[in-house]
């Protein structure tokens, strides 16, 4: 059937149970097609070195505006032992990989504050029609094209990625630190809600739906069943929690004006994850929602684009992240969307010039994230979405957002941080995720558009995952 009458028939039962996320595609139709990780079939690290010497580089460290003098630095296992002007001796005998960068740029690898490792880029036909198991292969393979980008860290905002961590974590398959959220806890009809009208009423204590039994939504109605919930995201490995606080774009049944939950509501997903040592981030793009959920001790605001000056104030105030993404028109994009999302769709990136203007205005804390779904096209531009940022900050600013900022945010897990250790910054001592680039991305931060070109050595906790520098 062609992609017209199919969509007809299958209507608005297909558009509820695609997971209207947030700016996912819906009627996006395509066989496996992701994106070739530019790597041989089966990759392996390609060092076991007990040490990294990373010669004659100029170093960005994640925080300033200018590269260093030519430097050299040494790594030791998963950390970044030493950074010197003075040439570094080691023990030749030992077992330490010389790269000789020739003046090229380091800097820490990227991070994405708002990633969905399984659903990222799988098209949306393929993730309701296809067995869990072969979807969980697919995100093994996207989570090897995501490193190979250069993110080298993602803070998962739901979806079922605990084994994949856990894979990536045991160097079982090869991908990113992933900090994950687990599902997604979502009200009735809310923005995480994507049951099939079938499944409907649900029973009181009765059977899970589909989504949740494959744990990319939890329903939960009440503070007894959000903390429910909440909890055992904690018990499989969340590193934060994540609720949906408000109207989202895909989502076909609820406005984006809505408010979801109540601040009851919210506060016992805070207590649970404040006990645990961490936090909450929400899904919220106008203040009311925001608003209500600052209120019940949240403290990161995901998306936010319809935010207004008073509320901007209170992040600020408060100290409450803002995880914004760079949501602009997308001809490609648009053109996927079902009606009802185009419209919203429109409703949000109207937002998205102020919602960067008030950030910087009151100096809020924000991540950089993508939030990309469904679109192995759109995942394929990661970078992409880092170097449009320069619409609204210098290429240092956009950098460091996505590399030192960030990794502030994740550190916002506490205990439960599953990497403890600093993250997105070259400094002694902080964890060793690096990226040797081709070029100065704080003069041209295009060149995080064509990672496979620029970045011609990328490390992952002291493990050399690329290196095309000519030997
Ligand atoms: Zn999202």
């Amino acid at each position: 059937m062609n992609l017209k009458s199919g969509w007809t028939q299958i209507g608005l039962v297909l558009a509820a149970l695609l997971v209207g996320l947030c700016q996912a595609s819906l009627a996006q139709v395509g066989d496996a097609v992701l994106e070739e990780p530019g790597l041989q079939p089966f990759p392996t690290p390609l060092t076991s070195s007990a040490a990294t010497l990373f010669q004659n580089v100029r170093v960005f460290d994640g925080k300033s505006a200018a590269l260093s003098a030519p430097s050299n630095v040494l790594v030791r296992g998963n950390t970044i032992e030493r950074i010197s002007a003075s040439p570094i001796t080691v023990d030749t005998n030992a077992n330490v990989r010389v790269i000789a960068a020739s003046g090229r740029v380091l800097m820490p690898g990227l991070i994405d504050a708002h990633w969905h490792a399984f659903m990222a880029a799988i098209p949306l036909q393929l993730l309701i029609t296809s067995p869990p198991s072969y979807l969980h292969l697919l995100a093994a393979r996207e989570a090897e094209a995501t490193l190979m980008r250069g993110f080298t860290t993602v803070r998962d905002c739901g979806g079922p990625v605990f084994g994949l961590k856990r894979a990536i974590d045991e160097g079982v398959t090869i991908g990113p630190r992933i900090y994950p959220s687990g599902a997604f806890i979502s009200q009735t009809s809310g923005h995480g809600d994507f049951r099939f009208f079938f499944e409907l009423p649900r029973r009181l204590g009765g059977p899970l739906s589909h989504s949740e039994i494959e744990g990319v939504a939890a329903i939960a109605d009440s503070p007894d069943e959000v903390r429910l919930r909440a909890r055992e995201q904690l018990r499989q490995g969340a590193s934060q929690i994540k609720l949906m606080g408000g109207g989202g774009v895909s989502s076909q049944y609820n406005p984006i004006e809505s408010v979801q939950y109540t601040e009851p509501e919210i506060r016992a997903a805070v207590e649970a994850a404040d006990n645990w040592g961490t936090y909450v981030t929400i899904h919220a793009y106008t203040p009311p929602a925001i608003q209500q959920a600052v209120a019940a001790g949240v403290k990161c605001i995901e998306h936010g684009h319809l935010i207004d000056e008073p509320t901007a104030k209170l992040l600020a105030d408060k100290g409450v992240w803002w995880s914004l993404q760079p949501l602009t028109y997308d001809a490609d994009v648009f053109a996927r969307m079902s009606p009802v999302s185009q419209k919203k769709a429109l409703q949000v990136w109207a937002g998205t010039e102020n919602a960067y203007k008030l950030a910087k205005k009151y100096n809020i804390k924000t991540a950089f994230g993508t939030d990309i779904l469904f679109d192995p096209d759109a995942a394929s531009r990661q970078g992409a979405y880092l170097a449009k940022m320069v619409r609204w900050y210098t290429p240092a600013e956009a950098l460091k957002m996505a590399t030192a900022d960030n990794g502030q945010l994740m550190a916002l897990s506490g205990f439960i941080n599953p990497y403890p250790g600093k993250l997105g910054v070259v400094e002694e001592g902080a964890l060793a995720d690096l990226l040797v680039v081709d070029g100065n991305p704080l003069e041209d931060i295009k060149l995080v558009e064509d990672p496979g070109k620029n970045f011609v050595v990328i490390m992952k906790d002291g493990t050399i995952y690329k290196d095309t520098l000519p030997k």
